[in-house]
């Protein structure tokens, strides 16, 4: 029986992992996609400690740092949670079972789909929610990002170097990325950004995406094609919360789980770290999501001995160096 199980290993799971393995927790850490949305980020700019980097070089540190400071990291897919007497069964979806005391649930968000005719068809073909995986997809093409958040913002820089051309479609007045963001697209001359318009279908010749048609926000009427080969859709997530709601945990208004200021949420033995939880907490921020990582582990460890876990008296130890 392991003391706690982290489900998730984006920074909020990687971070509680590294504080688990100083308190000499034993624990395990499931993720179904190592370093979690970070891997997608092509340019963290606002990292503490680092200047630049990108995602996936992040990753490969934190899960370094993960692996040598002991956390076991088991690439899977939670499938489930069942609540015992004595704490919770996790099973995974290449037929495993954990059983453990404790939880920590860090699953951050899913990327939210457009749901508009044509994008089911062309995903893959066109359509992709991820600007930075495959380079050759936009090189030299005219492309689209749909959204308006820092995400959509910082994908449009970054395809901006290899795409001919890059236009943001935008259903709000203004773009709502941060300002550095906002300063590098008004200085790109490839990137073009229409606002207040509501991508209606994407449109392809069987094979391939060939555009977009948007619609104007204002004259519902106005509705227009933008002739463009690929389609990166940048407009957030929902929260990663289909594990939890079968337990009963509670949520806020938007979805996101409710906690307290330890971070359990309102089934006991279970806490929640990093973009899942409220916007009380977390400022969808790989910053925000090691922080309430941190958290988190110190919680669960407060927790456990409280509960006088027979294995924790005499092996724990709170180390601050
Ligand atoms: C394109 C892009 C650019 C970004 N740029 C920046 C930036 O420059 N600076 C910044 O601070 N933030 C940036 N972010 C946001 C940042 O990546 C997130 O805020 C952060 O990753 C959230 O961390 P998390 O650990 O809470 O969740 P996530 O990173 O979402 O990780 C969730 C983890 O849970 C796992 N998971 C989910 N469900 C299950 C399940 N059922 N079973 C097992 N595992 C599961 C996932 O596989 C993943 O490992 C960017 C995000 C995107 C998409």
């Amino acid at each position: 029986m392991y003391d706690l199980v982290i489900i998730g290993a984006g920074p909020a799971g990687l971070t509680a992992s590294v504080y688990t393995s100083c308190f000499k927790l034993n624990h395990v850490i499931i993720g179904a996609l190592p370093g979690g949305q970070m891997t997608y980020a092509p340019d963290i700019l606002n990292y503490p400690g680092f200047e630049e980097i990108t995602g996936p070089e992040l990753t490969s540190r934190m899960v370094a740092q993960v692996k040598k400071r002991g956390g076991e990291l088991i690439p899977s897919s939670v499938t489930r949670i069942e609540k015992e007497e004595d704490g919770f069964v996790v099973f995974t979806d290449n037929q495993q079972s954990y059983k453990s005391a404790a939880i920590i649930l860090a699953t951050g968000v899913e990327r939210r789909r457009l749901g508009i005719p044509g994008e089911m068809e062309y995903t893959g073909k066109g359509v992709q929610y991820c600007a930075t995986c495959e380079r050759f997809a936009y090189e030299n093409k005219i492309v689209a990002v749909i959204g308006g958040a820092n995400a959509a913002a910082q994908s449009a820089v970054q395809l901006s170097h290899a795409a001919a051309k890059v236009f943001i479609l935008y259903r709000g007045d203004a773009l709502r990325a941060d300002p550095i963001w906002l300063s590098a697209i008004e200085k790109n001359p490839r990137i073009e950004v229409v606002t207040r318009v509501q991508p209606t279908e994407i449109v392809g010749d069987g094979v391939k995406v060939t555009g977009v048609k948007i619609r104007s926000i204002q004259n519902e009427t106005d509705v227009r094609e933008i002739p463009v080969e690929q389609i990166f859709v940048e407009i957030g997530g929902v929260p990663g919360t289909a594990l939890l709601l079968p337990l009963g945990v509670r949520v806020d208004q938007g979805g996101y789980i409710a906690v307290g200021e330890t971070l359990a949420t309102s089934v006991e033995g279970i806490f929640a770290a990093g973009d899942v939880l409220s916007h009380k907490y977390s400022i969808e921020q790989i910053s925000s999501a090691v922080g309430l990582g941190a958290r988190a582990a110190v919680s669960v460890f407060t927790y456990l001995k409280q509960q006088k876990a027979p294995n924790l008296w005499g092996t724990s130890q709170i180390k601050r160096s």
